[in-house]
């Protein structure tokens, strides 16, 4: 039988409702359950594949080739489990699948409405998970009072109903204040955003209280009786240092015992929590300190880069040292000397990026880490500049660019239009194919060549890693690339027209991938290209 488990947010946004939703599926597996997480998003992008990660965070994209909310990958960092493309849906979405619907007659002639049909597709959505697992964790995303978040709470209002109370509980997240005039926590807001709840019908059984100090015995009454929830129910979720110490703080407050409780179910499991104290250890007293300097164009807002931090502080518990993140503008180094910015850094790493907008600060960050023999990671455009800093200045074609970049040169780095896909068929695209959804997404495998350095950091010559690009090395360019500017490619799709993986012979770690490892990295299975480039940007810092 499966449960669900819904959760809301109120008074603001930015609650972490998604880290709260993450770290109850880590909890509740560490009892022994199978969980499976989905998130609804209110606005009306059918993905956030479109979205600026400056306004909404970072993309994160599932094996199977969806375009998600980053959230998602919260989700499978905490409990492993790979995120699909039915586990995300956005108000978007929703009315594609209605609309489409209409247009082909499925209503038979019906006046669609917002109820039930809009809310019949969310219902329809979260019904699906059936069976999958034991308790289905869904988040809805907005704060509650948001015109937005209507339909969806009517939806999760009526799908508890229909399963009825004993397969159904709502935790809505909220946050007190504390007003130093006052020199206390204050619990009105959480009582409003209740009673906003309880108007959609919905009657929150748990209660997160994010706070940023502890929450005395009187508030704690203060919000059972005014939000007529059991005061034990009532929890504290208070910010702690590191993400990863969240399902440790949230047991310890009573969090999974009292889920269990609201279903009744009598679990006396012995639960096992040892992984995350392991982590959250190596977190608290590492040996060690590196430096990794990301040279990118979204650096103002961490959420862009969310699972690549991650994956970086990942590497850093494999090898029981922290890493300090050093966040460069690619631009700046356009007019300035990259010198003074990255002398003193133990590793550079280009991320993913779109467009032409910094580029050439990239490349230029590239040939430093080139020349100066810093340990170097390119991810995606990470790896198509470096190929063409190494076309530029090492094999003499001065006017390398890629196709994405406007203007005259030789493109190096092209458009893609046709790529092999799972089972052998081809995917193809135009130039003037839609910008949403058309990019070569999701896992493809890659055969990484015997005796190369990626070959060893994986142990293994065939891998399977996501993607999400629109561009390639152009892989006619190979031998002039190996050659005159040592670029060797190790890495190549199966049918070796795709260039996935690029390193350098002569230099302690330089590689580039086509791919996205980040996005598969957890705390507990640290991805080994970030465990492998952590551990040479240690050796680095011993030198520096
Ligand atoms: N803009 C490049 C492309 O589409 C790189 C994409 C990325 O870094 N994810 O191929």
């Amino acid at each position: 039988m499966t449960r669900y488990i819904f959760i809301t947010g109120g008074v603001v946004s930015s609650l972490g409702k998604g880290l709260a939703s993450a770290a109850l599926g880590a909890l509740l597996q560490a009892r022994g359950y199978r969980v499976r997480l989905c998130k609804l998003d209110p606005y009306l992008n059918v993905d956030p594949g479109t979205m600026s990660p400056f306004q909404h965070g970072e993309v994160f994209v599932t094996d199977d080739g969806a375009e998600t909310d980053l959230d998602l990958g919260h989700y499978e960092r905490f409990t492993g489990v790979p995120a699909r493309r039915h586990d995300n849906t956005t108000t978007g979405q929703i009315y594609t699948d209605v609309l489409s619907k209409e247009r082909r007659g499925s209503y038979l002639g019906a006046t669609i409405q917002v109820i039930p049909h809009i809310t019949n597709e969310i219902k329809d959505f979260i019904g699906e998970k059936e069976g999958s697992a034991d308790f289905v964790l869904c988040e809805i995303g907005g704060t509650v009072g948001d015109i937005e978040s209507l339909p969806f709470l009517e939806a999760i209002r009526q799908f508890g109903n229909e399963v009825g109370a004993e397969r159904a509980l709502f935790i809505h997240v909220t946050w007190l204040p504390y007003i130093p005039a006052a020199g206390e926590l204050k619990t009105k807001p959480t009582q409003h955003s209740v009673k906003e709840l309880m108007s959609a019908g919905i009657r929150p059984q748990i209660l997160l209280c994010r706070a940023d100090r502890d929450i005395g015995e009187d508030e704690r009454r203060k919000i059972a009786l005014f939000c007529n929830i059991d005061e034990k129910k009532v929890i504290p979720a208070l910010d702690v240092s590191s993400i990863y110490e969240v399902p440790l703080t949230y047991h310890a407050e009573g969090l999974d015992h009292q889920v269990m409780e609201s279903f009744g179910i009598r679990d006396i499991a012995n639960l096992d929590l040892s992984i995350w104290e392991g982590i959250v250890q190596r977190i608290k007293e590492p040996e060690g300190e590196v430096r990794i300097a990301i040279v990118g164009k979204y650096t103002n807002l961490a959420d862009s880069y969310k699972s690549l931090n991650e994956a970086l502080i990942h590497g850093g518990i494999a090898n029981n040292v922290k890493v300090s993140f050093v966040f460069i503008e690619a631009e700046i180094f356009e007019s300035e000397d990259p010198a003074p910015h990255l002398e003193n850094v133990h590793g550079i790493l280009v991320p993913g990026g779109f467009g032409e907008r910094g580029a050439e600060g990239k490349i230029k960050a590239i040939q430093f880490a080139r020349e100066r023999k810093i340990p170097y990671f390119g991810i995606c455009f990470g790896l198509q500049m470096a190929v063409l800093e190494a076309a530029r200045n090492l094999c003499g074609i001065k006017n390398a660019v890629s196709s994405e970049f406007e203007g005259e040169g030789e493109h190096i780095v092209g458009l893609m239009t046709e790529w092999e896909i799972e089972g052998g068929g081809k995917e193809q695209r135009g130039e003037d194919a839609d910008l949403g959804g058309t990019m070569r997404l999701g896992a493809y495998p890659s055969v990484l060549a015997e005796g190369s350095k990626a070959a060893e950091i994986y142990g293994a010559t065939e891998i399977s890693e996501r993607h999400r690009h629109r561009y390639e090395v152009n892989i006619n360019y190979r031998d002039q690339l190996e050659k005159d500017g040592g670029l060797v490619m190790s890495g190549l799709s199966p049918d070796g027209r795709l260039p996935e993986v690029i390193e350098r012979t002569d230099h302690p770690w330089f590689i580039g991938v086509q791919y996205h490892p980040e996005l598969k990295s957890k705390p507990f299975d640290p991805h080994p290209l970030f465990v492998s480039f952590i551990k040479a940007a240690l050796e680095q810092s011993r030198l520096v």
